[in-house]
């Protein structure tokens, strides 16, 4: 007989390796869709590890410029900071759709009630109507406490076999996980995080998205140094060796590199619309002056290039005062 088949949203967490393990155990071939992207990025070499070692296929997809034009505009709006958990969600059930083969299930470890924003009754409704998949989730954790999916309705899994898992608490994962042959302490755990929940580094999308081109390349360019607007231009100021190389290996052609010569310094990228006045590049100078080990000079000497080229050296004050300037605050 022909082995069912359930494509899984599998984020590396603990919710979905149970989701996983309780549809294997339910007669499923288990495939695992692991949505990343810059912005909710897991240690993907250690999913790798955690799908293998409990016995389920794994797909990886990167999200989409698609992706970028929903967070500009979502239809149901933004959490505590730029995370528009329900569009996001969503989203990520468009792509598990686009990667399943005809006729699969489709299923989340989404826990009803675990999470405020996007794990209540009403939300799982919105994430299915906005993703064109009203009842074909089954989210197999809560399974017990909500409507029934087609699925059950078909008779391809029973109301009975699946959990009742609601709200935060995990006083019953031990329990659960012993039933399903699992050990907590020897699964993988994959780090990473959805950095739009995090609040400086929201203001720093905010910023982005008012200013500039919202794409992949600049939201990596979010992740290094430190950000400011100097009269409308972007100054990205390394904070280390690494960022310093980063910060060079991503820059353009039409951006400006300023760092203070001959002295322990940072690299700082300068992006503008057009073409700086003198003002702006002293003002980034200064800035970057303020970080180098000249910092306590009255005068310091920077040097600017742009295409690879030295185009200018200025004198410039270090900027201490950088409120104004400040992307994060
Ligand atoms: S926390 Fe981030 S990754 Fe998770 S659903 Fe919300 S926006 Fe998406």
């Amino acid at each position: 007989m022909e082995r069912k088949k359930a494509y899984l949203l599998f984020s590396g967490g603990l919710d979905s390796v149970i989701a996983a393990k309780l549809l294997k155990r339910l007669g499923f071939d288990v495939v695992g869709v692991h949505v990343t992207s810059p912005l909710f990025e897991k240690e993907v070499e250690k999913v790798k590890e955690l799908a293998d070692r409990i016995g389920i296929d794994l797909k990886v997809v990167e999200a989409g410029e698609d992706y970028l034009e929903m967070l500009k505009n979502p239809v149901y709006g933004y959490g505590k900071n730029l995370n528009p958990c329900i569009d996001c969600k969503a989203y990520m059930l468009r792509k598990l759709k686009e990667v399943a083969e005809e006729g699969a299930l489709l299923a989340t470890g989404e826990v009803l009630g675990q999470r405020p924003m996007s794990q209540k009754k009403d939300a799982f409704n919105a994430i299915e109507k906005l993703s064109g998949l009203k009842r074909w989730v089954l989210r197999p954790l809560s399974g017990k406490l909500l409507p029934p999916t087609v699925y059950e309705e078909k008779g391809v899994v029973k109301r009975e076999e699946l959990l009742d898992l609601k709200g935060r608490s995990r006083k019953r994962y031990p329990e659960i996980l012993k039933a399903l042959g699992l050990d907590e302490v020897e699964l993988p755990t994959p780090a990473g995080g959805c950095l739009l929940t995090e609040p400086s580094f929201a203001k720093k999308v905010k910023d982005l998205m008012d200013h500039d081109e919202l794409n992949w390349e600049n939201v990596k360019l979010l992740k290094i140094g430190r950000h400011f607007r100097v009269n409308g231009c972007k100054l990205i100021v390394g904070r280390n060796r690494e960022e310093n190389r980063k910060i060079r290996e991503l820059a353009e052609e039409s951006d400006y590199l300023i760092t203070v010569p001959n002295i322990p310094s940072p690299t700082a990228l300068l992006r503008c619309k057009k073409e700086p006045s003198d003002e702006v590049l002293k003002k980034a100078g200064g800035i970057v002056a303020r970080y180098s080990d000249a910092k306590k000079e009255k005068e310091v000497k920077v040097a600017v290039y742009r295409g690879g080229k030295l185009l200018t050296e200025l004198t410039v004050q270090p900027i201490f005062n950088l409120k104004e300037f400040s992307i994060t605050g």
